[in-house]
This record gives C-alpha cells, sequence and structure tokens, in this order.
C-alpha cells in the first residue's frame, strides 16, 4: 500500500516519524509497506531480544492463545508462575511481579522502597536517582529520570527523586539523609548514551547503602535479560542489589516487565499493588520462551562473543574516521562520533538502497547499536559496511 492510503493523520501526533510503514519482519530484518528492506539495529528499541518474529516465542504465543489468555490477576496461572520460577532460579532474587512496561515495574519498584520506608525506616521515602538517567514516561518516573526539560513539562513533578552523578559515590553520600530510603540506577545508562556506572562504583554503591540501611534498586530494563552479556547487568559487578526491575527485552517484542526483590524487601500486603492484566498468562508464556531461549547452554556465551566482535569492529572504524572510541557492555554498545552528526548519519542509513539499516542516535554525537541478540557477525559486517558508505556519502 502506498504511504499516502493509511489513514495517518489519525494518529496522536508524538514525535516525528518517517514516512514509511512497517509491515513484517524476521531475525534481523524488517521490511516495510514498499518492500524495502532493513537491517535492524534497533530491534525495537532494544526490545526484540531474539530479533522479530522469533520461532519459539510465536510458538508460545500460539499455543497459550488457545489455552488460557487471561483469568484475572486474582488467580494464579500456569505461565506466570513458571516464569517466576525461571527468574528467581537465574538471579539473586526471590519474589517476582510483573508488570506491562518498564515504567510500571518502575513505579513498583518506587512504592515497593516506599511502603519498606515506611514499614521500616520511620516513613523514609527520598529515592536518589542520577542525572542523564532513563526511568520511563509515567509521572512518578519521569520525576525519577535525570533527562533534561523532563522537570518541567508536566510540572509539578513527584517530590523525593534527588540526583547525583553516575560514578561519583561522593556525590551520592551528600544526598543521603533521615529522609533517604533508595538509590536507584541503571547499571548502564542507556537513554543517556551507554554509559556504564563502573564495577567500582557498583560495589561502592553496595557498600554505602548497606552502611545507611538502605535500598539499591537496579533498572535492568535496558541492560537486563542478556544485553550486556550476561542474564543480568548487576552481575558484571558482583554485588546483588535488593530490587531490579526488567522490561524490553524480557517480552522479546511483547509488553512485559517485571518487578524482583529479596524476600525481606517484598513487603507489599494485600491491596497494595496489582493490574488487569499483571501476570497474564499470553505474555508470560512468550516471556517464559524468550528467557528459556536466553539461558539455554553456550547462548550468553555467543552474546559476549559477538559482542566483542561489535566492539573491535567498531574500534577499528573508530580509527579509520578519527572517531572517539566506542564504549558498552556485550551487545549493548556507542560509537562516540565526537561530533553532533548522529542524527544524519540515521537518516542517511535508513534512506539507503536498495537496502536500508537503522540505527540510532541516543545523542547527537554518537550511535547506539542494540542488534538482536542472535545477530551474526555476517550482519554485523554488513552494517559495518552499510554505515561506512553512509560515512563515505557525508
Ligand atoms: C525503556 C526504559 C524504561 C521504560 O520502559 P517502557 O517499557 O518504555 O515503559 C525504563 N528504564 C529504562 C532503563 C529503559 O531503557
Amino acid at each position: 500500500m502506498n504511504f499516502n492510503e493509511y489513514p495517518i493523520d489519525s494518529l496522536m501526533y508524538i514525535t516525528n516519524r518517517p514516512e514509511i510503514v512497517f509491515t513484517h519482519g524476521k531475525g534481523s530484518w524488517i521490511y516495510d509497506n514498499n518492500g524495502k528492506r532493513y537491517l535492524d539495529f534497533i530491534q525495537g528499541w532494544a526490545v526484540n531480544s531474539l530479533g522479530h518474529c522469533n520461532d519459539g516465542m510465536i510458538e508460545a504465543l500460539n499455543s497459550q492463545a488457545k489455552l488460557l489468555i487471561n483469568p484475572s490477576p486474582a488467580f494464579y496461572n500456569e505461565p506466570m508462575a513458571k516464569l517466576a520460577g525461571l527468574l528467581t532460579q537465574h538471579s539473586c532474587f526471590d519474589k517476582v511481579f510483573f508488570a506491562n512496561s518498564g515504567a510500571e515495574a518502575n513505579e513498583g519498584a518506587i512504592k515497593l522502597a516506599r511502603k519498606w520506608g515506611r514499614k521500616f525506616k520511620d516513613g523514609a521515602f527520598e529515592i536518589i536517582t542520577f542525572d542523564h538517567s532513563f526511568h520511563g514516561r509515567t509521572l512518578a518516573t519521569m520525576s525519577a529520570s535525570g533527562k533534561p526539560g523532563w522537570d518541567t513539562i508536566y510540572a509539578p513533578q513527584v517530590p523525593g527523586f534527588p540526583k547525583a552523578e553516575l560514578n561519583d559515590i561522593a556525590s551520592v553520600e551528600k544526598l543521603i539523609n533521615a529522609k533517604t530510603v533508595a538509590v536507584m540506577l541503571e547499571p548502564i545508562q542507556g537513554e543517556g548514551g551507554v554509559i556504564p556506572a563502573t564495577r567500582e562504583f557498583m560495589q561502592q554503591l553496595r557498600e554505602l547503602t548497606k552502611k545507611h540501611n538502605i535500598l539499591l534498586i537496579v533498572d535492568e530494563v535496558q541492560s537486563g535479560c542478556g544485553r550486556a552479556g550476561t542474564l543480568f547487568a548487576y552481575q558484571l559487578s558482583g554485588i546483588e542489589p535488593d530490587i531490579m526491575t526488567l522490561g524490553k527485552g524480557i517480552g522479546g517484542g511483547v509488553p512485559l516487565a517485571a518487578l524482583l526483590s529479596k524476600a525481606e524487601i517484598a513487603v507489599f500486603e494485600a491491596g497494595d499493588q496489582g493490574g488487569t492484566y499483571n501476570g497474564n498468562p499470553l505474555m508470560t508464556a512468550v516471556g517464559y520462551s524468550v528467557i528459556s531461549q536466553l539461558t539455554a547452554p553456550g547462548f550468553l556465551e555467543g552474546v559476549r562473543s559477538r559482542g566483542d566482535y561489535l566492539r573491535a569492529k567498531l574500534l577499528e572504524l573508530s580509527e579509520e574516521r578519527g572517531f572517539k572510541g566506542e564504549r558498552g557492555e556485550g551487545l549493548l554498545r556507542a560509537l562516540l562520533l565526537g561530533k553532533d552528526i548522529g542524527n544524519q548519519i540515521v537518516e542517511k542509513a535508513r534512506e539507503m538502497q536498495p537496502d536500508g539499516v537503522l540505527l540510532n542516535a541516543a545523542r547527537p554525537n554518537l550511535l547506539r547499536f542494540m542488534p538482536a541478540l542472535n545477530v551474526t557477525t555476517e550482519e554485523i559486517d554488513q552494517m559495518l559496511a552499510m554505515l561506512r558508505s553512509v560515512l563515505d556519502s557525508l
């Protein structure tokens, strides 16, 4: 169908979108209404951990759709229990609450920490978060985020989220007072431009929060579920947080998220937390297929080796073009361009003929790469060849 034949005008404006309509995809490739194909290094924003239309996910979706779609969150269902068991088996956490988006999981983490503060810390409620962090688009998670300008768009903000500097432990310590209940961070800032918290900083944070008897919350909506080359990014720093949130990759593309905590932190009482779709069997069945595939023998080793491959190739490209290097973990990486040409590259890469490539500039001066975790080295080479030809044309 022609672009003009779609009732695009009926959609509420929220952002500038290119004049194409995506129709289908498989693995690392996605196709538009003109039949043009694109090598996808965005993957639904680090969401499609197994690429487009993964066979295992399709099978889980189909077979669960015939069995049970939603018995209500007031009852147990089988996929919900199986996925919770898989997540606690493969992490340091004991309890899981399912949600439908990363923001909603983070809202749950904020509520759980405040509840814990009410119960055990004399009503402490402040959660220290970080400049340039991103935690979602609900009012509380926007307030928790350190995105420039977000303090005023929908003012007044939800109070109680003082901001520290990532990788600067003194800036965190300075903000701790009797009202502090937790510190919350992304182990790798994603939207902020793929900025990893150092191993040393994570360990300092764990020590500091223990010393003050406050909670450590990791927002692994982007860094979790294999993206960083380990199942969860906190595992890279050898610490155990109290609370973790997951989103994006856990559903491999379907709306699924999770809030996890240690047993002693799980203090919700009847009626404190819930949601109509939370833990529905259709989505948790897909999540079970995704996490089973990610934890299958050899899978994460493969992510790490392809991450190393991408890293080496990006460094080579950086050297060749006089860029400023690269950073990241696993298959969440950024190429530092040193100048604000990111958006120009993204547009040209998408418009290339005959095939395009989907890239993202999380900041104007860098490109972020978040391919499917099962991307092949040949596809990485293809992406780099296409990127080189875009750079030649600038
Ligand atoms: C994307 C993201 C969120 C928000 O997730 P949604 O599913 O869009 O609500 C929260 N935290 C981090 C770190 C993210 O990358």
